[in-house]
């Protein structure tokens, strides 16, 4: 099958011939139809990350796809042809975390996000039936594709326990950041404002469920407490860069919540005692559970997130490369999507 291979940092995929994997016990072998490009397969393929996935891996991790082969104990519930969305990641089955619904804390998990078994850049891999989510009638390859950043969303929301009412402002407004605000709505906030440092985003943003969308600048602060009565009880931190530490504890209120949801593989440093005088609390925040991954394919199903307003497109393998390369600097770009 084709597959995008990742040899080094610095250089481009190269597009080669790999075996088709088999599915173990458990496990279901798909045919990927869409797999989106996540900020984190940028950071993770670049040179100055603190992590590389091994040379040889096939990454990607947000995919959607049918069934075409059964792993021994799947038959029960599964049949080809069924389309799914999984978790991209792959438990033990026995340990805690995994029987919790929580595979990505799994001691032993092979993850497709960072190389531990073939991700969605690829025609075909393989998912842990356990974790995967069948994807209701009428829902499109692309809107199943967005269930993986829907769930970075729900579970993001869920870790900062936001209580209706809330003022939360989202740093950031790429697929993370919009479904942060979108679930953050949801949950009952009343003033979720995305800021970004350009006002591209600015449409996507409220037509997701931002209530405003501000532009992260010197007057943030002083816009979003004239937008939304007051500073930000909750600052959701979906950059992933160095120095959003710092940004998110100047700007949240005394004694608030910053949640950092981006993934930062740089080096940080900020200045403890801002968040010491405000008493803050600091959450991190990455992934979801097999719940919450269930659920962000229940309110893209139902209309209650439509994330079609980040989908910029898809692409084949032959592009792709290149492709994947320019979106390190092209910052127009909210989702494009391979279509092997
Ligand atoms: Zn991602
Ligand atoms: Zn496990």
């Amino acid at each position: 099958m084709k597959a995008a291979v990742f040899r080094e940092a610095g250089k481009p995929f190269s597009v080669e011939d790999v075996p088709v994997p088999e599915p173990g016990p458990g496990e279901l072998l798909i045919r990927v139809h869409r797999c989106g490009v996540c900020g984190s397969d940028l950071h993770m393929t670049d040179e100055h990350s603190c992590f590389n996935p091994p040379g040889g891996s096939v990454i990607g991790h947000e995919f959607a796809g049918e069934v075409v082969a059964l792993g021994d104990g799947t038959q029960a519930a599964w049949k080809e042809g069924h389309r799914l969305a999984a978790l991209p990641y792959i438990g033990c089955g026995v340990c805690r975390a995994c029987l919790s619904g929580d595979p990505t804390q799994c001691p032993d998990v092979r993850s497709q996000a960072s190389g531990g078994a073939i991700g969605g850049f690829a025609e075909y891999c393989v998912v842990s039936a356990r974790d995967a989510v069948r994807l209701s009638d009428g829902l499109g390859w692309e809107e199943g594709a967005f269930v993986e950043p829907v769930a970075v969303g729900v579970h993001t929301v869920a870790t900062a326990q936001i209580p209706m009412g809330a003022r939360v402002l989202v740093l950031g407004a790429g697929p993370v950041g919009l479904a942060v605000a979108a679930c953050a709505r949801i949950a009952g906030a009343e003033a979720v404002a995305v800021a970004a440092r350009t006002d591209r985003r600015a449409d996507p943003a409220v037509t997701m469920g931002a209530s405003e969308f501000m532009l992260a600048d010197d007057d943030l602060a002083q816009n979003f407490a004239r937008h939304a009565g007051g500073p930000p009880e909750f600052v959701i931190e979906c950059v992933g860069l160095p120095g959003m530490l710092g940004r998110a504890t100047s700007l949240v209120a005394p004694r608030g919540t910053v949640v950092m949801a981006g993934a930062c593989m740089q080096q940080e440093s900020f200045m403890p005692i801002v968040a010491t005088m405000k008493e803050l609390r600091v959450q991190f925040a990455i992934c979801y559970s097999r719940r919450e991954f269930a659920f962000a394919e229940k309110l893209i199903a139902s209309g209650r997130i439509d994330p079609m307003p980040m989908f910029d497109g898809t692409v084949g393998f032959d592009d792709f490369p290149g492709r994947f390369e320019e979106l390190r600097t092209d910052k127009e770009v909210c989702k494009i999507m391979l279509k092997p």
